[in-house]
């Protein structure tokens, strides 16, 4: 029993917990280090009208090559940066860098502004005081107008604090921003209270989107958020279509947008602006 016992507490200092702390220790060091050597980079994902099947714009995804472990995906380096405070820093280049991408294809291609790029906007970020100071500075540092970018917020920003939420996002929407509230449908929204914000999309999160065509209750729960959005006049975005058969469904059930490896999949800036091109050479001929 004793030895057991001993076992057991003994469990709790095991390696593998010291060697989280340390991975997780030597993750925000190097992700420190990567965001001042400039190694982290935007990768672009298509946006397409469902309606027309032509581009509508790109979500900006950051990527980081790290020197010794190759590709860390965003979905393990971003709440390293949120619990660190780097996502602050990292936020104002994303957005700094997607500002700049919108003005150098604008410049590369003269008279086709119409694309948006999509930016996310973490909650730890958005809850800063310099939040609409560091959107406004990127708008103007790569001068373009503000309804060139979508930002990309999460619920779980606004539970703590609604009436601060609301007036930051009056902020934001006073700078001519599209909004979006993204993975809709995961959170614990507040019905009532979204009407209150000046969202103009909700983003149907994939985890419902990629099952819709074998799971009733998904498919349901993209329904209803398909009508909510109709009675609160938004538009919406569908990310994870994997497949023709999705895209169709969701075009027939009124979703205006969507996302999704069967269009294709994030690429670097360069593949990004061919994509464009090519989107655009097929409406000119
Ligand atoms: P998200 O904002 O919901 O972005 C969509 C994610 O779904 C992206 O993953 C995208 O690559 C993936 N995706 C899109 N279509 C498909 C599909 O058809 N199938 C599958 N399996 N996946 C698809 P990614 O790039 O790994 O990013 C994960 C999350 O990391 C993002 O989720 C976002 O929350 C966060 N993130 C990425 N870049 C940034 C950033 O610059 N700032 C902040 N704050 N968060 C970011
Ligand atoms: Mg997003
Ligand atoms: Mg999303
Ligand atoms: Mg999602």
């Amino acid at each position: 029993l004793k030895k057991a016992k001993f076992t057991k507490s003994f469990e709790l200092y095991t390696p593998g917990t010291v060697d989280t702390a340390r991975r997780r220790f030597s993750m925000e060091t190097d992700l420190r280090r990567a965001l001042q050597m400039g190694e982290l980079e935007l990768h672009y994902q298509p946006l397409v009208d469902l309606d027309t099947g032509l581009l509508s714009g790109f979500e900006a995804l950051a990527r980081w090559q790290h020197a010794d472990l190759g590709a860390i995906s965003p979905v393990d380096f971003i709440p390293v940066a949120e619990e660190s405070g780097l996502i602050v820093p990292l936020g104002r280049w994303a957005l700094e860098e997607a500002a700049k991408t919108i003005a150098l294809w604008d410049e590369r291609l003269p008279g086709q502004q119409d694309f948006r790029i999509s930016v996310n906007m973490s909650a730890v970020q958005i809850q800063r005081d310099d939040v609409v100071e560091a959107v406004s500075s990127a708008l103007r540092g790569a001068n373009i107008a503000g309804n060139r970018m979508t930002l990309e917020l999460t619920e779980s920003a606004f539970i703590n604090d609604p009436d601060g939420a609301k007036r930051l996002l009056d902020n934001l929407k006073s700078l001519d921003t599209n909004l979006a509230m993204d993975d809709f449908g995961t959170g614990y929204s507040n019905l009532a209270y979204l009407q209150q914000l000046p969202i103009d999309v909700l983003k149907i999160d994939r985890s419902f989107v990629s099952e819709m065509m074998v799971n009733k209750d998904k498919r349901a729960i993209v329904r209803t958020v398909l009508s909510l959005a109709r009675a609160l006049g938004m538009k919406t975005t569908a990310e994870g279509i994997e497949s023709s058969e999705i895209s169709e469904v969701l075009r027939r059930l009124g979703c205006s947008v969507g996302q999704g490896y069967y269009f294709a999949r994030p690429m670097t800036g360069d593949a990004a602006y061919a994509f464009l091109v090519a989107d655009k050479s097929s409406t000119t001929i």
